[in-house]
């Protein structure tokens, strides 16, 4: 079931390939004027309904036997925040768990923001009971920092060219991490 038709999906994947593009040459730091100018303008002429897009639910496509509980959680995100989930797959079962404290502490808490920052997840949410409801939430953004964001399997904070990620073994190597210099 989807909740927009496939043509939205092709655009937003073209603006995502657009801003991927635009980004590399921004990053890449000897771009020309020109190229930027190019790759600006190719981001500018995707038509797209940002509305109709941030409301639409965004339940990712490697949700497996996630798929009801993020598809909940994205539900809980009001008009006009977008509803994504940006973080891995390793996470989505710490999700599942402090979905279902929230839903205990506040039935009706909503959803702001759920991504990976700096390595760890970061769960933005509103409702009542707050501390409870924080204390719920700093311990599933801990946990994070011990779990691999891409497996689930344990893992730890790693580092490739100043990006950091929270990863094990297998998936460090294989997608080219290594441990922080300060490490152990
Ligand atoms: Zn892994």
């Amino acid at each position: 079931m989807t909740d927009y038709p496939q043509p939205d999906v092709a655009r937003e994947e073209a603006l995502r390939a657009a801003i991927d593009d635009l980004a590399t040459a921004a990053l890449r730091g000897d771009a020309t004027q020109e190229e930027l100018t190019a790759a600006i303008e190719a981001v500018r002429q995707i038509p797209i309904d940002t509305e109709r897009m941030l409301n639409s639910l965004h339940v990712p496509s490697d949700a497996g036997e996630h798929q009801d509980v993020l598809r909940a959680l994205l539900e809980r995100i009001p008009d006009g925040w977008g509803r994504w989930i940006q973080c891995g797959a390793g996470w989505y079962p710490i999700l599942a768990r402090l979905n279902e404290r929230l839903r205990e502490i506040d039935p009706d808490y909503q959803v702001h923001q759920i991504k990976e920052k700096f390595g760890t997840l970061r769960f933005y949410w509103a409702g009542l009971n707050y501390d409870a409801g924080e204390a719920a939430v700093a311990e599933a953004e801990t946990e994070s920092a011990r779990t691999c964001e891409s497996c689930g399997n344990l893992g730890h904070l790693r580092t490739r060219r100043g990006w950091s990620r929270t990863l094990c073994d297998d998936c460090s190597r294989s997608e080219g991490y290594e441990d922080l210099p300060d490490d152990e």
